[in-house]
């Protein structure tokens, strides 16, 4: 019976017993039994998609890019994708500065927290301000700098430079296209067996996701036991981003999949729901890649070219999740230090937290040092900081499922609009 399930179904039941295990263990003392022999399942299945998510991006890449043969077409896409990246995010980084200031959660933060948060997290916050002064003092051109590798095979090495990996497999993607057929055939097919095998090795970690996802839960649950106290004093902060970014899963994406895609919302929902469950287990979009690429091109019928350029440039640029969830906190920090922003301010943070979570890398707490770089923009304490990391963990798996669930949405989109989405309901509007 069990081996009948979907993967969603085995994944969704992986979670809830994960959890279980989790109280469980807590209420019994066996919290160190999870940590020595359940987590650890969890690290290696996180390890597993990490260990693919590199070859994964080039090959993939190399073989959606070389496969469009036309380079007009190529920018066409590539400027489409951008762009509606772009506005996505905006949009979001608008809806969770709207909830901030309608339900403001800072205003009914109790005082007392603030030293006691403030010394427990003080460390952590002094670490991640040495990153974000050195973003700081970087030119505005830093990043295209950062985009061009000085040596491709240390950047294969590090999984933090994606966007050079992408980079590269650009510029080799368009050369393989330039260069006449008969002389790179060998490569052209080399590299189709070569996705089939990186595919077949996706298709075989996530059989092991059920489990992996329980131990992550497990693990998570435990390590969080103690800290019931901050969850209950940032109660309105939490249901605050909680709200803002369940309000884009289930409204935003799914009305732009409709109207834009024309895919049913409940195939789309269905279709994506591993990645969103491995996301949420993982907090990281990167490692979530190669998951959301198979659903997205076995599920909602994305061509394989369109899916393998958008999805894995969304993993580095487009995270919706996280620029609503840093205005919401900037906003929030503001409220509990009783400092009312201006509307220039507040714009100013649709700005910064817009261009912040395009550098905000795609690994568990990726935005805390980006979220320095937002308040510093418009004056806010960054010791505010101590009042929100206690949470983050939580925030930061919902976030996650939000960033892929709008790379999923916009490889849907530009797909439709090049007439390369195979969903059966295509023609029913
Ligand atoms: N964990 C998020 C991701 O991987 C990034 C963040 O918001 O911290 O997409």
């Amino acid at each position: 019976m069990l081996k009948r399930l979907p993967l969603w179904a085995k994944i969704f039941i992986g979670m809830g017993l994960g959890i279980l295990w989790g109280f469980i263990s807590v209420w019994t003392g066996w919290e160190d039994f999870t940590t020595d022999w359940v987590k650890p399942w969890g690290t290696i299945f996180l390890k597993l998609l990490k260990m693919i998510a590199v070859p994964l991006i080039f090959v993939s890449l190399v073989k959606g890019i070389s496969s469009l043969t036309d380079i007009t077409k190529l920018s066409r896409i590539g400027y489409k994708t951008i762009v509606i990246y772009l506005i996505t995010t905006v949009f979001a980084t608008t809806v969770g500065l709207a909830f901030v200031n309608i339900l403001k959660p800072g205003d009914v933060f109790p005082d007392d927290k603030q030293e006691q948060y403030r010394q427990k997290f003080s460390g952590q916050i002094e670490l991640r301000q040495e990153s974000a002064r050195e973003i700081e003092k970087r030119s505005p051109l830093q990043f295209f700098e950062d985009m061009v590798p000085d040596n491709i095979f240390l950047s294969a090495g590090d999984n933090s430079k994606m966007l050079q990996i992408i980079f590269f497999a650009i510029l080799f993607s368009i050369s393989l296209v330039l260069i006449p057929g008969e002389k790179t055939k060998v490569i052209k097919d080399f590299f189709d067996g070569l996705n089939d095998i990186i595919l077949k090795i996706v298709d075989i970690i996530m059989r092991f996701a059920p489990i992996g996802v329980f131990a992550l839960m497990a693990a998570l649950v435990v390590d969080y036991s103690g800290d019931i106290d901050i969850f209950t004093a940032l109660g309105m902060y939490m249901i605050t981003v909680t709200i803002g970014l369940l309000l884009l899963i289930v409204g935003f994406y799914p009305l732009l999949i409709r109207i834009f895609a024309r895919i049913r919302i409940s195939d789309f929902l269905k279709g994506i729901l591993p990645a969103q469950l491995v996301a949420f287990s993982t907090s990281s979009s990167a490692a979530t890649l190669p998951v959301t690429l198979k659903q997205v091109i076995n599920e909602l019928k994305v061509s394989k070219p369109i899916a393998n350029f958008v999805l894995p440039v969304g993993v580095t640029i487009n995270m919706d999740g996280t620029s609503c969830y840093q205005a919401i906190a900037a906003v929030f920090i503001a409220q509990v230090f009783g400092i009312d922003l201006t509307l220039i301010q507040q714009l100013t943070i649709v700005l910064t937290a817009t261009l912040a979570s395009i550098g905000t890398p795609g690994i568990p707490g990726g935005s805390i040092v980006m979220l320095i770089i937002v308040l510093n923009s418009v004056g806010l304490p960054v010791e505010g900081l101590a009042l929100i990391l206690g949470v983050d963990r939580p925030l930061d798996m919902l976030r996650t499922v939000v960033n892929i669930t709008g790379d999923s949405t916009v490889s849907s989109i530009v797909a439709r609009s090049e007439g390369e989405l195979g969903y059966k309901n295509n023609n029913n509007s």
